[in-house]
């Protein structure tokens, strides 16, 4: 089994990155990750204000994968995040949806424990997921704090243990990277924060050949998610609804009024975070609507 450091960062995805490591199709990886702000904050005297930006969102990699070719599907089968025994949650003024009602800078340092991540006296069930994953885009470089077609900063709470993520190819090899674990995060992210934390994430990487979807897609136990990164909410959330509705075609073999309707009555278009530079909303289709494999219809 491989495992790569945190110290083995890119804070952008480029179509010309240089390889951390390199694995084959099946393989096993352990992704070592820091957390989103770089591990800047250690207490809750450090505020968003006094960051270094430049450190912010390290994503780890990336990792070659021998035999993935544009046009082709990198599958990540997420077997495992294990997270640090705390995280940290912070906001202030400017930051998040809300960011002109906040009149301070506040950081919370948040312990998690037998499951659950602590805020005062609630106990939140800790349901950690990675907020940045991606591949090199086909040109040109994504700084790893936005989201597009080759993933990124998705922060989608659903990309979690047990489930797989279909990202496009854009380039020989893919090119892995990932960053970003939350330990908890409601869809929105509204103060710009979910709970940050170091993480060591376990992945199986996998290739499928001469198909690729338009946007990443995950798979769940009972639903498929497909994930749509764009300037406005409207935009992502209308790419979304058409994304759903061309997959609920391709999955029933039917046309597109059909699907339409049908989406209409069991589809969910759903935000998945607000406050990124690029915006990502979410189109969840139950596995119950279609029969076959998932990356059949990619
Ligand atoms: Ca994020
Ligand atoms: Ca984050």
């Amino acid at each position: 089994m491989k495992s790569i450091r945190s110290r083995e960062h890119v804070y952008a995805l480029s179509s010309d990155m240089k390889a951390a490591a390199t694995a084959v199709p099946g393989e096993t990886v352990v992704f070592e990750t820091e957390d989103a702000l770089g591990g800047q904050v250690r207490s809750e005297k450090d505020v968003l204000e006094q960051l270094d930006f430049a450190r912010v969102n390290p994503a780890t990699g990336p990792v070659e994968v021998v035999g993935a070719e544009p046009g082709d599907t990198l599958v990540v089968r997420i077997q495992r995040i294990d997270t640090a025994d705390h995280g940290v949650a912070l906001t202030g003024p400017g930051m998040g949806v809300l960011g002109d009602e906040a009149s301070q800078h506040v950081t919370r340092v948040l312990s998690i424990e037998n499951g659950c991540v602590r805020f005062d006296e609630l106990r939140l069930p800790a349901r950690p997921m990675i907020g940045v994953i991606g591949v090199a885009p086909a040109e040109g470089s994504h700084p790893t704090g936005t989201a597009h077609r080759h993933g990124g900063n998705m922060d989608t709470k659903e990309i979690g243990a047990g489930t797989t993520l279909y990202l496009p190819v854009f380039q020989p090899g893919a090119y892995l990277a990932m960053g970003d674990v939350h330990a908890a995060m409601g869809d929105g992210e509204v103060c710009v924060a979910g709970c940050e934390v170091a993480a060591s994430v376990t992945v199986e990487v996998d290739v499928l050949k001469g198909r690729s979807p338009t946007w990443p897609t995950l798979e769940t136990y009972d639903a498929v998610v497909v994930i749509v990164s764009l300037p406005t909410i409207g935009e992502a959330l209308a790419e979304a609804t058409r994304q759903g509705v061309r997959f609920l075609q391709r999955a029933r073999r039917t046309s597109f009024e059909d699907a339409y309707i049908l989406a209409s009555l069991a589809m969910d278009v759903r935000v998945s975070q607000l406050v990124d530079p690029n915006k990502t909303a979410k189109a969840v289709i139950s596995k119950r609507l279609f029969t076959g494999m998932v990356s059949e219809y990619l």
